[in-house]
């Protein structure tokens, strides 16, 4: 089986206005060499204006999260449909921030990735452990049961990345050490299999969590980790192309 093809993703969250994409034309200019696929996910109001600057580029745009509906009163919510339509080709589900302060559960980001794919979307959809919750020894099976209850039946056929962000580690200049993330990550992949057979084991499982250039190369050769979501890093282009190139 060869391995899935990595995926290097920067998560700008609630990061960047018309300005900021001097920074994204960087790093287009600079992914190209890269052997890894490489996505950029702007706050909804980039997104158009991010995918006309970076057309006929590598560099893929993603959103940060979609409502399970197409259209309706959602005052506020933006569709998979409408990302799709505004040149988005992945969307971020699950991301511990929506969450924690949305009150997504694991039903709720299983009806996004969902949706995601109805719009022709790729999901990248994240679980990941609070510090309590590692600490109490629970790690692997509260990873593995976000996986569960996080990832519909509607994979199967479908390109998606599951991206295991520990709580703890989020833009906290922590990172869990390569062993433990190994761990995390043979457990994450063995539930893939479970759940989607072949497809499981094609699928890119990323690692997120306070990566920069200077850790990217050791957690990146990690067993199981197949690319990197990242926030802080990627609003700068010489930070995210450093990441890249570590690929
Ligand atoms: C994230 O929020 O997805 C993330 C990984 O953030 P940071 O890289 O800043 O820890």
């Amino acid at each position: 089986m060869t391995a899935p093809i990595p995926l290097i993703a920067g998560n700008w969250k609630m990061n960047g206005l018309a300005a900021a994409l001097s920074e994204a034309k960087v790093v287009a200019a600079g992914a190209g060499e890269s052997r890894a696929r490489v996505a950029l996910c702007p706050p909804a109001t980039l997104i158009e204006r991010m995918s006309a600057a970076l057309a006929g580029s590598p560099v893929l745009v993603g959103g940060q999260d979609c409502h399970a509906e197409a259209s309706g009163a959602f005052t506020g919510d933006i569709s998979a449909e409408m990302l799709a339509d505004a040149g988005a080709r992945l969307v971020i589900v699950g991301h511990s921030e929506r969450r924690a302060g949305h009150g997504e559960d694991d039903a709720a980001v299983a009806a996004k990735a969902r949706a995601a794919l109805r719009g022709g979307l790729e999901p990248i959809v994240c679980v990941g452990e609070t510090l309590e919750e590692r600490k109490a020894g629970k790690a692997l099976t509260v990873v593995t049961g976000q996986v569960k209850g996080s990832l519909p039946p509607e994979m199967a056929g479908s390109a998606f990345a599951v991206a295991y962000e520990p709580v703890w580690a989020i833009g906290s200049g922590l990172t869990p050490s390569i062993a433990e993330i190994e761990e995390v990550h043979r457990a994450i992949r063995e539930t893939l299999v479970a759940m989607f057979g072949d497809h499981g084991a094609a699928q890119p499982i990323l690692y997120g969590g306070s990566v920069k250039p200077a850790n990217a190369a050791e957690i990146l050769a990690a067993a199981e980790v197949g690319g990197a979501l990242v926030g802080g890093a990627s609003l700068k282009a010489a930070d995210f192309l450093g990441i890249v190139g570590a690929v």
